[in-house]
């Protein structure tokens, strides 16, 4: 009997859908009310189901790793923004913690089908997708579907379904190559797609021979208390869509806030993050994009900010490229051209390819061409200028293709400048081989300590400390002072605060980009399961979803050492823009975050915290 059915906690399906591709067996389990308990949903659930089941020492490539779809009690309910679904397993681009997360419909459906996610081990002896309709899931041959980019898979497979009102989560020809910054790709047709971009999770599915997952999904979901959920959202949300962040979202999409962060904050990493200023970027921010090449927008599920902008091309809407992709191929390669963008993130898209990791990888490459490291001849006759877009097209199909210099380059920066060497590890920008997201924590000191602590590498939404350091205050989390941004005191707290809050808007999950204050996300939960949480409950479930996740970082040997920024953001300050001269001042911020966490000196949870967030059982992790 389901946790719905035995304990009356709704939000929940109360099912797991268990897939072992070697074996070719596909099983129900049911959720285990402890579970939620302590974990919750998403990328709680999906940290619990990892730590206990995946050998930690294991080769990401093997068929032994699990990979882990996650929805959460609120995916899918009428809670605004509820639509995204996680993913997660040992990443082969980090040798750790691996997760990416993305919006669109996929969770929805699947919730709909029946279940709250999806455990993929094994792998099938030749490829394969996962078909979901409700209660009928067969694992079906998909020969005919490899090779081909994601649109393609898309269309191919909708027709062979007969059914456009399946979502499709699939993988381009860089997974199905073990690209190690291969992303997955959903709801692509039409207007998408939707990207979980990060930590390769794309090169996961394509290590297990699994191309795709189609789901359709009819069933209700079903919530305890619709009216009250009903009240409590009209009192709130006009508020909250009255926020100047929130309004600029909607309007010019997630680039809407990009002038301010380049003028002000000098926030925008500019030439592989050593120009502090560049005349080019006015070209591209969301007000000018808007202007250029935005068609109009869209949202992810029952989502009323629509942040989600569209561009025209000659086969339909797709979706526009967003801040992190304009900054990667815009700013940090000197192309202020936003057809370019528009192009580079399709093409990206159509192999597949996570955008951040790609446009840093190539900004290496360029630096390493300026610098002599790289020559022509290495770069499959390239002549990699900054800026030179024919030459970055090309260099993306290569990635894409792991074809040439593209098969070194689609290993991540950290793989590529070790097999390069020459000195050039010292401009390739990543933290525990995750490429350095588009935000230069040069000009907010807390982002800087957030991307070096991030589990799954430099990761600029595992707490998004800059809008604090921005002088928002969060009163729920005990945030309540404003903070300089180029200060280092107490920043150790307020990262720890906000990685953790994190952690329970990726297990309920809802939209970090909607701003609601954190007492109504326990209200939500309360409101659609029945089963009341208070917020301290929740901080708390987010501490030990955290601290769990750095236990298994740690058992992949990832610690202290790990906890450590590029070079260039250390001891290269810029010489012009605002935050001229500045560095990041990791230390004294670290210190303070590993005392605020209760860590001992190497960075590993005492037995103290362990036994206060019930992680006892987990302590083999720290042999
Ligand atoms: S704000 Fe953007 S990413 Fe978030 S749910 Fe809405 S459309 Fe999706």
């Amino acid at each position: 009997m389901s946790i719905v059915e035995k304990e009356k906690i709704l939000g929940y399906t109360g099912k797991i859908l268990r897939i072992d591709l070697t074996r070719n067996e596909i099983k129900e389990e049911d959720l285990k009310i402890e579970d939620i308990d302590n974990f919750i949903g998403g990328i709680g659930l999906a940290t619990k189901i990892i730590c206990s089941e995946v050998n930690p020492n294991i080769d990401s490539f093997d068929p032994l790793n699990t990979l882990v779809f996650m929805t959460g009690p609120l995916t899918g309910t009428m809670v605004p923004t509820t639509g995204r679904y996680v993913v997660a397993a040992k990443s082969p681009l980090t040798n750790g913690w691996g997760e990416a997360h993305a919006g669109g419909f996929f969770g929805v459906k699947l919730k709909r089908a029946g279940y709250d996610g999806i455990v993929i081990k094994g792998k099938a002896s030749s490829p394969v997708y996962i078909y979901i309709d409700n209660d009928k899931v067969e694992i079906r041959d998909a020969s005919k579907y490899w090779e081909m980019d994601i649109f393609e898979t898309d269309l191919s497979l909708k027709d062979e379904l007969k059914n456009k009102e399946f979502s499709i989560a699939t993988i381009g020809p860089a997974g199905e190559k073990l690209a190690r910054i291969a992303c997955i790709a959903s709801d692509i047709t039409p207007d998408g797609p939707r990207i979980a971009g990060r930590t390769g999770m794309g090169a996961i599915m394509g290590s297990k021979n699994l191309k795709a997952i189609a789901v359709r999904g009819t069933k209700n979901i079903l919530i305890a208390n619709v009216q009250e959920l009903r009240n409590t959202l009209r009192r709130i949300l006009p508020s909250i869509m009255s926020s100047a962040t929130v309004q600029y979202q909607a309007l010019y999409g997630t680039a809407g806030e990009m002038w301010i962060l380049y003028k002000v904050y000098g926030d925008v990493p500019i030439k592989n993050f050593s120009l502090g200023e560049w005349d080019g970027v006015e070209n591209i921010i969301g007000e000018a994009m808007a202007k250029t090449v935005f068609k109009g927008h869209r949202g992810c599920y029952n989502c009323p900010i629509k942040c989600w902008k569209i561009v025209e091309t000659e086969n339909g809407l797709v979706r526009a490229p967003e801040y992190e992709t304009i900054a990667s191929f815009g700013t940090m390669l000197l192309v202020n051209d936003p057809h370019f963008l528009v192009k580079a993130n399709i093409l990206c898209n159509k192999y597949g390819i996570d955008t951040i990791s790609t446009g840093s990888t190539i900004a290496w490459a360029m630096e390493c061409y300026e610098k002599g490291i790289l020559n022509k001849e290495d770069l499959n006759g390239l002549e990699l200028q900054w800026g030179n877009k024919d030459a970055i097209q090309k260099l993306i199909q290569l990635i894409g293709e792991r074809k040439g210099i593209g098969k070194i380059l689609s290993e991540g920066v950290r793989i590529a400048s070790a097999i390069v060497g020459k000195g050039s590890e010292k401009f390739a920008l990543h933290v525990k081989g995750l490429e350095v997201p588009m935000h230069d924590p040069r000009a907010f000191q807390g982002m800087g300590l957030q991307y070096a602590t991030s589990n799954r590498g430099a990761c600029h939404l595992q707490g998004l400390v800059l809008r604090i350091e921005q002088g928002e205050r969060v009163l729920d989390l005990k945030i309540y002072e404003r903070y300089n941004r180029f200060d280092t005191e107490g920043k150790g707290r307020i990262v720890a605060l906000m990685e953790d809050w994190y952690q329970i808007l990726e297990s309920m999950i809802i939209c970090k980009f909607f701003p609601v204050p954190p007492t109504y996300v326990a209200t939500f939960y309360t409101l659609v399961t029945g089963k009341t949480k208070k917020l301290p409950e929740l901080i708390e479930t987010g501490t030990r979803i955290f601290n769990l996740q750095r236990m298994f970082n740690i058992a992949c040997g990832i610690s202290k050492k790990d906890d450590t920024l590029p070079q260039r953001l250390l001891e290269e300050p810029l010489n012009e823009g605002a935050c001229k001269g500045q560095v990041v001042k990791l230390e004294p911020m670290l210190k303070e975050y590993y005392q605020y966490r209760g860590w001992n000196e190497n960075g590993y949870p005492t037995k103290e915290i362990l036994e206060k967030l019930g992680l006892l059982a987990y302590s083999k992790l720290l042999k």
